[in-house]
This record gives C-alpha cells, structure tokens and sequence, in this order.
C-alpha cells in the first residue's frame, strides 16, 4: 500500500457536513492494519463530543480485535475540496501507543514521499527520571 493510495482512501472519506451544532467529516482517516486491512474514520465535533478521524478509524480496528497499525494519514479538505495531508494531534499520537506500545513503529504519512514513525513526534515518550 502506497503513501498515495492510502492518502485517496482517507479523502474519500472526507466529506464536510456542518448541522446546526457540529461539522463532521471534514477530516478522513485511513489505516492499514499489522493484518492487512484497511480501516477508515471520519472526525465528527458537535457541541457536546469530539472524535478525530483517527480515532474513529482506531475504533474500528479495535472492534475488530486489532490493535497493532502498519501505517496510518489523515485529511483535511477546503471548502473547494483542496486536499491536505495533516498530522495525528497529540492525544491521536498518545491514544496510538497506548493501544499497542508496538504502535511506536507505526508509519505516519505526512506527504506522498514523507513518512515518519509515531515515535518520532513523540519526543520524550520514554522520559522518566526518577527524582529523590
Ligand atoms: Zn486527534
């Protein structure tokens, strides 16, 4: 599975809704599970919750008993349908190692021809120095 095919699976599933108390689906997500399977998201905020793309796609794979991710993007589109390749947030990042310490591994896309590992835009997510 390619950065770019993987990218045109998660803006597939990008498809802006705006009601009146939320946007939903402006962001899509798609991942390729340890397993070989492709698991999509789409965000959704309204007024009283908020689930990034990413953790929809996660909770998919999760409900299918799987928790170990191969490779992981997620979109954003305009309101002209422009295209962006985005970064999991902070909680996305933390959320993807504790599900599976394995996941430090895990190849985030961030371009075609950029990828880098989960652990990279962890910094420090081994930092523990005991104090007296
Ligand atoms: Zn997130």
């Amino acid at each position: 599975m390619t950065n770019k095919e993987l990218i045109k699976k998660a803006a597939a599933v990008a498809k802006a809704k705006k009601t009146k108390s939320g946007l939903f689906a402006d962001v899509g997500c798609a991942l390729l599970s340890e397993k070989g399977k492709i698991y999509l998201g789409s965000c959704a905020a309204s007024g009283s919750n908020t689930f990034c793309a990413e953790q929809i796609a996660i909770g998919q794979m999760i409900t299918n008993g799987e928790y170990k991710i191969k490779k992981i993007v997620a979109v954003w589109k305009d309101e002209k349908g422009a295209t962006f390749v985005i970064p999991p947030c902070g909680n996305c990042r933390q959320f993807m190692r504790e599900i599976d310490e394995s996941n430090l591994e895990t190849e985030v896309v961030l371009d075609r021809d950029k990828t880098v590992q989960l652990k990279e835009l962890l910094p420090y997510y081994d930092w523990w120095q005991r104090q007296e």
